[in-house]
């Protein structure tokens, strides 16, 4: 295995490189790499703005617009991307649902929706979870009753990121009550203009509003919209959460964050000498820059390893524990660098409605640190994870 990048390699990454520096956005640019918030007209734009250069969705068949590039590419191009300061492309459509309409969905199922997806016509969000049932998902108790053509749906999704902008959501829902709870399971694919839909949001400790919950009361959704077969979406939604767990290492935005990290750091004081001189704070950031050096080279050897169109394995759980571990440690030192400079709590500002009036990288701070709690939770809490890295990995 040679981890080196190659002359090829080392030319795609200036191809793209350059064409990011021509192609994106400065508003988009500069709300990125302050941690101001996106709205969704600025999500949509630069997924249009990739989808028009045919680089939305580089890991799809080329069939499907997919780019061809190897997995050292495609790892190339995310590092690109996040170095610049790219909105993120929302993985529930690109990434989520669209590997499981092209492995498990009908022929009619993929020519409507993955070209819909590759454009951003319709915004998905993942209706999986549940009050009760999150770790445990095979309890999920959201019923889908057989009437004529269609399923009548009832029960209630929590935790549904963006569910407010979404034009569709797949979503687990059971069909049959069986003594082993993941038989039973149906994938549905759900337009949320469907009447008996109701979103609530659920705001989180930096007052955001990015997660909901998700009321559906005598929803009917056509059978047509059911990917597979019947009772067997248990297996649909497990292919899924793999592809969610490798994307939530997040190495390339790391890498990014820990300059920003270094850059405030050595722009506070600390008894008269900036506080990266100072011997105990030095300590902790080399200690994560040794990690994240560290997962690096793990997700090289993952990709060098993983054939260009193999899923991904259990491994996808250590890329998650020790991505989101990164990324907490990276915004709790932030928030040590900029000490009270944290404090202040700009909602107009955070929201980016004045863009460009303060040019203060301290005040998103303390939004961002409370975020990033977020991560060891979601895509599978890290727990459930060591839990299968014992099962599939160690063999315990
Ligand atoms: C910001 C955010 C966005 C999310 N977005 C979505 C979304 O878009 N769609 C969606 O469907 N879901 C979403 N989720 C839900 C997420 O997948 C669940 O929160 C997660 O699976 C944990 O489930 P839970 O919250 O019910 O916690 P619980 O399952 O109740 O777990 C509580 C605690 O117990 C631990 N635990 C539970 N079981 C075990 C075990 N067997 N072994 C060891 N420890 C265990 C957990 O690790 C956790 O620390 C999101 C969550 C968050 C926080």
């Amino acid at each position: 295995m040679d981890l080196n990048y190659t002359d090829q390699d080392l030319a795609f990454r200036e191809e793209v490189k350059t064409w990011l520096e021509a192609n994106l956005p400065a508003d988009l640019q500069h709300k990125v790499l302050n941690h101001l918030r996106l709205n969704k007209e600025e999500f949509v734009r630069w997924h249009k703005i990739l989808a028009k250069k045919g680089w939305v969705a580089p890991a799809w068949p080329v069939e499907w617009g997919g780019t061809g590039w190897n997995a050292t590419q495609r790892h190339i191009f995310e590092e690109e991307c996040a170095a610049a300061g790219t909105p993120m492309i929302m993985a529930f459509g690109v990434s989520m649902v669209a590997p499981v309409l092209m492995k498990y969905g009908s022929e009619e199922q993929k020519r409507y929706y993955l070209p819909r997806i590759y454009d951003c016509t319709d915004w998905w969000c993942q209706g999986y979870s549940e009050p009760g049932s999150g770790s445990d998902l095979a309890s999920l108790k959201t019923r889908a009753e057989r009437e004529g053509d269609f399923y009548v749906v009832n029960g209630q999704k929590t935790w549904t990121t963006l569910a407010q902008f979404a034009d569709m959501m797949f979503c687990l829902v059971r069909t049959e009550t069986t003594e082993r709870r993941q038989e039973g399971i149906s994938f549905l694919l759900i337009d949320m203009k469907t009447p008996g839909i109701t979103v609530r949001p659920i705001l989180t400790l930096d007052e955001d509003h990015e997660v909901n919950e998700v009321f559906l009361e005598n929803v009917k959704v056509p059978i047509a919209n059911r990917i597979g077969e019947e009772g067997k979406g248990w297996t649909y939604a497990k292919y899924l959460l793999g592809h969610e767990r490798t994307g939530i290492a997040a190495v390339g935005r790391s890498k990014r964050e820990l300059g920003f990290l270094k850059r405030i750091a050595g722009a506070q004081s600390k008894n008269g000498r900036p506080l990266l001189e100072d011997a105990l704070f030095a300590a902790k950031l080399a200690s994560l820059e040794i990690e994240l050096m560290a997962l690096e080279m793990t997700v090289l050897r993952v990709v060098s390893a993983e054939g260009a169109q193999k899923g991904p394995g259990p491994e996808a759980s250590l890329l998650k524990i020790k991505g989101t571990e990164i990324q907490q440690a990276l915004t709790e030192l932030m928030l040590e660098a900029i000490g009270p400079y944290g404090m202040p709590f700009e909602r107009e500002y955070l929201e980016g409605r004045t863009p460009h009036a303060l040019d203060d990288d301290a005040a998103p701070i303390a939004a961002y640190y409370f975020n990033f709690r977020k991560t060891s939770i979601y895509g599978g809490s890290n727990e459930i994870q060591k839990n299968i890295i014992s099962q599939m990995i160690l063999g315990l």
